[in-house]
């Protein structure tokens, strides 16, 4: 391994990083991201997404399309109903609020973004508001539900058609869309929107967003993650451990200088009253929010390690204390856990194919078998006896990439909604409650 220029400021690496979102990644954990697409390649978003896009959908059918006020009137009626007494009926009197809010929606151009957003969304009020009166007070729920259901697949694309996509870029684009790609992604996992069809390309539009953002708009855009995972630290509804464990690398939130753009983690090398360490986070996700998060963690947690085990500017995930066999034992150990661990991701029910083989990157990243040591964080004798160890089979990835991908599948977990004890998650526990306690320990 090249021993070159030992000296050089970390920081400088990060800079290279944030002013070139292509450069390859020299930094040590800069790896982390693999924000290259792990689904099918999307086209490039054309400039004026919003109009064009949506005009474009409407031509050739591919947008969801809501049923027509009189489509839904008949799709309404009951056998107990007649002729104009059953459009007019008493009994129909609970779903006029439906009637008005659908005729107003369908009078409304799809060029005017805004006010078809509000209207679509009145639909939306209406329907779900029916939809939770009891089955005797509301019999009309097979059309309402129908109709619900197209609404809100249609969503996504009402408020494309608000040019978000063609704003200029500001905090209120990229929250907005945060917005659209969460309510997006799922369509495109379940087969509602062909993303291909699409055409867009949402997490490299809102990375491209963020990255032109003020530096306290970035700040507050990351903030939002940050809130994010602080909320799921103290969600009940959550696995224990995974809040244990965000509770732990969000505490180190005041040491740690925050940035968007190529995921990353490391000391800063810089003053003791300067931030003691940085994490980058990248926003161009396929997957939105629960990827980001995911992400998010997975740097925290290098810091988390940092801080546990203070071992070498490298962040090993190991007491420095350990010999070479401990170390050995140790490597393997981490190894035979994520082997366990890949083999249960096919098994997770209810995920889509793009989501199982994310985990699977991740967790082959973590066991990738070259030693990815960074010559500029260690010294000679560091390296003479890394490799060495390397040479003899210890897995250096497994030591400085464990916790964090198992930390960043807790998070995915989570964000996927997957059963607490479900094989995978519950393997997946016991391997971070042993890592978390391993931190613990120091
Ligand atoms: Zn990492």
């Amino acid at each position: 391994m090249p021993n070159q220029n030992r000296t050089a400021p970390k920081r400088a690496t990060r800079r290279q990083q944030e002013s070139s979102q292509t450069q390859a990644k020299t930094e040590h954990h800069a790896g982390d991201s693999l924000d290259r697409h792990t689904l099918p390649p999307l086209a490039e978003l054309q400039r004026n997404i919003g109009n064009q896009a949506t005009l474009r959908m409407v031509n050739d059918g591919s947008i969801q399309r809501l049923m027509s006020a009189d489509a839904f009137k008949a799709s309404t009626v009951l056998s107990t109903d007649s002729g104009l007494k059953g459009l007019f009926s008493k009994g129909r009197n609970k779903v006029d609020a439906i009637d008005t809010a659908l005729a107003a929606f369908h009078a409304i151009d799809y060029s005017q973004g805004a006010p078809k957003l509000t209207a679509l969304d009145a639909v939306i009020t209406e329907c779900t508001t029916y939809m939770a009166l009891g089955n005797k007070q509301a019999k009309r729920k097979g059309g309402v539900g129908t109709l619900l259901a197209q609404a809100n697949a249609e969503r996504p694309w009402v408020q494309q058609s608000v040019p978000i996509f063609a704003a200029a870029n500001s905090l209120a684009k990229a929250r907005q869309m945060v917005l659209f790609q969460d309510q997006l992604v799922p369509l495109v996992l379940n087969g509602t929107v062909d993303v291909n069809a699409l055409n867009l390309d949402v997490g490299r539009e809102l990375s491209i967003c963020v990255a032109g953002l003020s530096a306290q708009d970035k700040q507050d855009f990351i903030q939002d993650d940050i809130n994010r995972l602080t909320a799921m630290s103290t969600n009940n509804g959550l696995p224990q451990i995974t809040r244990d464990v965000l509770t732990e690398v969000l505490a180190n939130l005041p040491q740690i200088d925050l940035g968007a753009g190529p995921s990353g983690a490391g000391l800063t090398n810089k003053g003791p009253t300067d931030p003691k360490y940085f994490v980058m986070n990248t926003t161009n996700r396929m997957m939105g929010t629960g990827e980001r998060l995911g992400s998010l963690a997975h740097e925290l947690t290098h810091v988390s390690i940092s801080e546990s085990y203070s071992n070498t500017n490298m962040m090993w995930a190991f007491n420095a204390g350990l010999s070479d066999d401990q170390i050995k034992t140790l490597s393997d150990h981490r190894v035979n856990q994520l082997d366990q661990l890949l083999a249960l991701i096919d098994g997770i029910p209810g995920l889509h194919d793009s989501q199982k083989n994310r985990m699977k990157e991740q967790l082959a990243y973590a066991k990738r078998p070259n030693l990815m040591a960074d010559a500029n964080a260690l010294s000679a004798p560091q390296l003479t006896r890394f490799n060495d160890l390397a040479a003899n089979g210890v897995n250096w990835s497994a030591l400085v990439e464990f916790d964090t991908n198992v930390n960043q599948c807790l998070i995915l977990m989570a964000s996927w909604g997957v059963a607490h004890d479900e094989p995978f998650h519950t393997l997946l526990q016991a391997v971070a409650q042993e890592a978390y306690d391993a931190r613990q320990a120091g």
